[in-house]
């Protein structure tokens, strides 16, 4: 069995797969982990069809590691006989700089590391090391490895992963682009490549841009399967509208509204990455549900709605332009995955490029599927929906590179 486990600063998510072929065993979320002493800590643990929740202390990730452990092993379905069934720990990390290009098993050296890259990442790398620590106290013998959600993006060329900043503060503070949700970009852009080559298109040719549409959103340009661009920069603000962050933004607006508005840089940052985007245009919601479902009332909504579309839309044809051309866009994550309508609006348009959506195939339900092709029969371009599986990719990972220890 492979456990992979994505710590957050309060919460611990864990999902258990196969060792043989991957599948899905059981997977949950411990909930409000230290918060308040971890006295309204809440554990939701799903197996086999069935689910429960347990509400117990949890006062640090140690505590609510050894829960999780507990309701694998003691759940009803029996997910796990015994620890001893667990092989292999992959770790999501969020932030593994330019140190780390692939998934790597964790040592001493590797936790050094992601400790010296919590600078760049201090809301995330934190967190996920107390899990790798947690995991080291409660299952030492088990081999883990991090995957980091940067790794896919290094291979950005130098005038699409720095800014136009004096040259120090690159080289001494490493302030550059380095882009996030990669485990997303790389599965799914994987998945697009297998269906271009289906259709013929050798690997190294294929041109794709991958829109990760989720609570957070970014956008890829693959280009013969390496990353050529993204729109998430130095942190996960820049680029696109989120549901609560504000994405792409002149520099000289936190600097006017903390000396005009005399804020604080915490409120600015509040600002502009918990009050903006979908939420803070539209006045209604982070929700992108409750942002269709208003828009014919709300012109604020509406106008959301626009802004989330057009920049999309403005990121497949910046892309096209930095790969010269493309061959598939695929849209991914919750936002991606089940809004037709948005897809319609953000492709409308785009046939200048090549891509034609069929808009028959883009209403119909989508029975469980790897990915769907939305694109009319002759449109030389195709429009791809992924569902997106961080988590297993993760899982891979760490089998992978168990197996040649
Ligand atoms: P994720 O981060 O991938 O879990 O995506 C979560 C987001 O997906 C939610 O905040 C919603 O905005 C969006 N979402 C989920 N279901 C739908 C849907 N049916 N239509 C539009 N947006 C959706």
């Amino acid at each position: 069995m492979i456990l992979v486990i994505n710590c957050g600063s309060s919460s611990l998510k864990y999902e258990l797969f196969t060792l043989s072929d991957e599948c899905s065993v059981a997977n949950g979320i411990a909930e409000r982990v230290g918060v308040n002493g971890g006295t309204e800590a809440v554990l939701k643990h799903r197996c086999g069809g069935s689910s429960r929740e347990t509400r117990t202390p949890m006062p640090d990730h140690a505590v609510a590691l050894r829960q999780v452990l507990d309701a694998l092993v003691g759940c009803e379905c029996r997910a796990l006989d015994s620890l001893d069934q667990i092989r292999a720990i992959g770790h999501r990390v969020v932030h593994g700089g330019e140190r780390f290009s692939e998934s790597v098993v964790i040592d001493d050296e590797v936790i050094a590391a992601i400790e010296a890259m919590c600078e760049l990442a201090p809301l995330h790398n934190p967190a996920n090391l107390v899990g790798i620590r947690a995991c080291q106290q409660l299952l030492p013998r088990v081999p883990q490895v991090a995957v980091f959600d940067t790794a896919f993006h290094q291979t950005m060329p130098v005038h699409a992963y720095l800014y136009g900043l004096p040259y120090e503060l690159y080289e001494k503070h490493g302030i550059r682009r380095y882009g996030f949700h990669g485990t997303s970009h790389r599965y799914v852009s994987g998945i697009a490549s297998d269906m271009l080559l289906e259709r013929g298109l050798p690997r190294e040719e294929q041109k794709i841009v991958t829109c990760h549409l989720g609570n957070g959103c970014s956008m890829a340009a693959v280009k013969g399967g390496k990353c050529v661009d993204t729109t998430m920069g130095l942190t996960p603000l820049e680029g696109l509208l989120m549901g609560t962050r504000c994405g792409d933004l002149d520099p000289a607006v936190p600097l006017y509204l903390m000396d005009q508005l005399k804020m604080t840089n915490k409120q600015v940052d509040t600002i502009m990455n918990k009050e903006s985007g979908l939420l803070g245009v539209s006045g209604v919601s982070n929700d992108m549900r409750d942002i269709q479902r208003t828009k014919a009332e709300n012109p604020r909504s509406q106008a959301a709605l626009d802004i989330f579309c057009y920049r999309v839309r403005k990121y497949i044809g910046a892309y096209a332009a930095a790969m010269g051309g493309v061959n598939a866009v695929v849209f991914t994550a919750g936002i991606g995955e089940n809004d037709p309508p948005l897809v319609a609006q953000v492709m409308d348009g785009l046939e200048f490029l090549g891509l034609y959506l069929d808009p028959v195939r883009n209403a119909q339900p989508k029975p469980n599927s790897i990915g769907w092709d939305l694109a009319t029969d002759d449109s030389p371009g195709r429009i791809y929906i992924i569902p997106t599986d961080e988590e297993r990719t993760i899982a891979r990972d760490a089998k992978q590179l168990v197996a040649a220890l």
